[in-house]
């Protein structure tokens, strides 16, 4: 039984159309987040061979492998509830108290993210993140899917600028998506994030 399952969408490939378009849904969930699983997965059947053989000279390829494979398992997974055909407007309640304390204001924020998002050198992601140690909301702009991590900081929101995530349908208009893609983010999840984040410990 493999630790890490592809888990379903949250509605159709063709949900969040105009905006993303059906056939980067279908690819980027059914081929993409399924190669993260499988690589996660695999890199921890490796490192069970490995304790078995007591053979650890692959463990930093193999390591590297299970960094890179399960962050972008979990931001995947993160990815897809954050967006909703039904997305698009402000935050309100707590997660709006917060991010009002935290940025200033929602206009700040969405700057902020839109700004990390749009500069990623290379493949990687635009993130909202609690970090519990502060308590404290943060952006974070991700390479790949972990090189910058902030180490405990648990994911609410995050936008994906990989190639794969808008270039059949925006090409090289990488602000475009991200423009189109607030249009679709469900910020009630982002506020279940934040609630189950908050619920986290600090060091
Ligand atoms: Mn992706």
């Amino acid at each position: 039984m493999a630790t890490y399952e592809l888990p379903p969408l949250p509605y159709d490939y063709d949900a969040l159309e105009p905006h993303i378009d059906s056939r980067i849904m279908e690819l980027h969930h059914d081929a993409h987040h399924q190669g993260y699983v499988d690589g996660a997965n695999a890199a921890l059947d490796s490192l069970e061979e490995m304790r078995e053989s007591g053979d650890f000279s692959d463990a930093k390829p193999v390591e590297r492998s299970l960094s890179f494979n399960l962050s972008g398992h979990v931001n995947h997974s993160v990815f897809w509830g954050n967006m909703s055909p039904d997305g698009g407007g402000e935050p309100g309640g707590e997660l709006a108290d917060k991010i009002e304390e935290d940025f200033g204001s929602v206009e700040n924020l969405k700057a902020q993210f839109t700004g990390a998002a749009s500069s990623v050198e290379g493949s990687g992601w635009g993130m909202l993140v609690y970090e519990n140690v502060a308590d404290q909301l943060m952006t974070i702009q991700a390479e790949n899917h972990n090189n910058r991590a902030i180490q405990g900081s648990r994911p609410l929101l995050v936008c994906d600028v990989w190639e794969h995530a808008f270039y059949l349908q925006y090409e090289n208009n990488k602000g475009e998506y991200i423009d189109n893609w607030w249009e679709v983010v469900d910020w009630d999840n982002v506020a279940e994030q934040y609630d189950r984040a908050q619920q986290g410990h600090g060091v």
